[in-house]
This record gives C-alpha cells, structure tokens and sequence, in this order.
C-alpha cells in the first residue's frame, strides 16, 4: 500500500501533536519532581529524553529560567540553547577555580607571612 503526501503530512501531523503533548506532561513531571525534590530540572530532562528519538525531544531548551518555567529557545548543544549552554559552561569553569583558591596558613591579624601559599600569591 502507497502512501499519498496527503496521508504522509497528517501523520507527521499527528506525531507531532502526540510529542507536544508528550514533552507538556514530562515538563510538568520534571518541574513537579526538581521543586520537591530538589534536583535539577535540567538533569531531570536529560534523563527523560535519554535514549528517547528526536521528535519527542521537541527541540527545546530542557533549562528552567529564572521564574521556573521551561525555556522556550530553541535547542543548540546539548540539549540547551546556546545562552543556557554558556551559562552552564562558564559555570563548569569556574568550578576548578574555586577549588585552587589557597587560603593563609596564618591568623589575619598577621599581615604577611613567609612561606605562606596565599601571601606567596597575592603579593
Ligand atoms: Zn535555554
Ligand atoms: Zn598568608
């Protein structure tokens, strides 16, 4: 049996319809779990679309903007848009930063100290 363009573009119609109404459950699921249980929307996504096809990723951002709605960008990289991809990114770099940071060896009362790793840094 043929298919006609016709019955090709209503079911790419249907599909679509089905994975929008997919993708509003798994958003609302993933926004219910991240608030009570405190993890992450995001990594909540990441699991729900995990092995998932394409189509019912629908093609947005799986980030959560600052008034905890779903962003509605499209997806770049990683399941983010590129703004949140940034975000994220620049967020993983500073990481290691923060763990470098050396501290005094010495109470604060003491200006400087030789031999001490931060005095030695910042001097
Ligand atoms: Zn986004
Ligand atoms: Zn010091």
């Amino acid at each position: 049996m043929e298919f006609t363009p016709e019955d090709v573009e209503l079911v790419q119609f249907k599909n679509k319809q089905v994975s929008a109404q997919c993708n509003k459950i798994i958003t609302k699921f993933a926004q219910k779990v991240s608030d009570m249980y405190d993890i992450p929307f995001d990594k909540l996504l990441k699991i729900a679309y995990d092995g998932a096809d394409v189509e019912a990723t629908d093609e947005r951002c799986i980030a959560l903007k600052i008034d905890k709605t779903r962003c509605t960008r499209h997806v770049q990289l990683d399941g983010y848009c590129e703004m949140h991809y940034k975000k994220l990114r620049i967020v993983e770099k500073k990481k290691p930063v923060v763990m470098e940071q050396v501290s005094h060896t010495h109470p604060m009362t003491v200006f400087f100290l030789n031999g001490c790793p931060a005095c030695e840094k910042y001097s």
